[in-house]
C-alpha cells in the first residue's frame, strides 16, 4: 500500500525526565531515520530568543521550570507536524508532557493514521542531577557537551566551532530541583496512561551505554519491536 514507507512507525516519542538524554538521542536518532526532531523546548526557547508574543507569555514559566500551558505547546506541535518534512515521520522531544497532551498527540495521530511508539528513557536521580549541572551547550550550533561524559577538547568552547559554550538558564540547582518535581506531578503519571491507552512502549536503560550504542538499541527497537 505504502511501499515501506511504515519499515518503522513514524512517530517516536522520546519519554524520560529532564537529563534523560533525550535531545542526544533525538539527534542521533535524525540520521538513523532521516526523521525531523521536534523538540518543544528547543521551540519554546526560540519563541523567548525571538522576543514575540509567545516568547514572553513563556520565559518565566521555563526560566521557573515549571510547564506552559497545555494549549499552547499542543497548538505549536500541531503547526509543527503539518510542514512536509514531517510527512515520513518525525521524533518528538520533550513532548507530550501532560496526560491531556498525550491525549491531544494521540487524536491528531489518529486522525493522521500514524503510529505511534514510545521509547521509556530510564535514568537514576543522582545521574540525573550530574548531568543536568555538568550540561554545556553550542549556541551556534547546538552541541551538547558534558563536563562528566563529553567534555569539549578545550574548556569551555565548542570543538566544531569555536563558540563559547553556554549553560541553559534553566540548568540552576534550583529549577533544576523544580523541573523534576514537575516531571514527578505531571509527567511521569502519563506512562500509566499510555499503557491504558495500548500504546506500544518501551523502556530502556538510559544510564549505562554510550549514546549511539543506546541509539542502536532504539532504532531496534521503533523499527522490529521488543
Ligand atoms: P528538559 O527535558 O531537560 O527539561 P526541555 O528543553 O525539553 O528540557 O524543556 C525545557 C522547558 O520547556 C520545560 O521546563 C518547560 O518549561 C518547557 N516545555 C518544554 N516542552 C514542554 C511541554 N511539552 N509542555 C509544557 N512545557 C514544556
Amino acid at each position: 500500500m505504502n511501499n515501506g514507507q511504515k519499515r518503522f512507525p513514524r512517530a517516536v516519542v522520546l519519554f524520560g525526565p529532564p537529563g534523560s538524554g533525550k535531545g542526544t538521542q533525538a539527534k542521533l536518532l535524525i540520521e538513523r531515520t532521516g526523521f525531523p526532531q521536534i523538540s518543544t523546548g528547543d521551540m519554546l526557547r526560540e519563541h523567548i530568543h525571538a522576543g514575540d508574543e509567545i516568547g514572553r507569555e513563556v520565559a518565566a514559566l521555563m526560566h521557573a521550570g515549571s510547564l506552559v500551558p497545555d494549549d499552547l505547546v499542543n497548538s505549536l506541535v500541531k503547526q509543527r507536524l503539518s510542514r512536509p518534512d514531517c510527512r515520513n515521520g518525525f521524533i518528538l522531544d520533550g513532548y507530550p508532557r501532560t496526560q491531556q497532551q498525550a491525549e491531544r498527540l494521540g487524536a491528531l495521530l489518529e486522525g493522521w493514521g500514524i503510529d505511534q511508539v514510545v521509547i521509556h528513557l530510564v535514568v537514576d536521580y543522582n545521574m540525573i542531577i550530574a548531568r543536568l549541572t555538568g550540561r554545556r551547550q553550542c549556541p551556534v550550533c547546538g552541541t551538547l557537551y558534558n563536563a562528566l561524559s563529553r567534555p569539549p577538547n578545550q574548556p569551555e568552547v565548542c570543538d566544531l566551532d569555536g563558540a563559547r559554550l553556554v549553560i541553559r538558564e534553566d540548568d540552576s540547582e534550583l529549577v533544576i530541583r523544580e523541573r523534576l518535581e514537575e516531571y514527578d506531578r505531571q509527567t511521569r503519571p502519563v506512562l500509566d496512561y499510555f499503557s491504558r491507552a495500548g500504546r506500544r512502549l518501551y523502556e530502556v536503560d538510559a544510564s549505562r551505554e554510550a549514546p549511539p550504542v543506546l541509539c542502536e538499541r532504539i532504532f531496534e527497537l521503533i523499527e522490529n519491536g521488543g
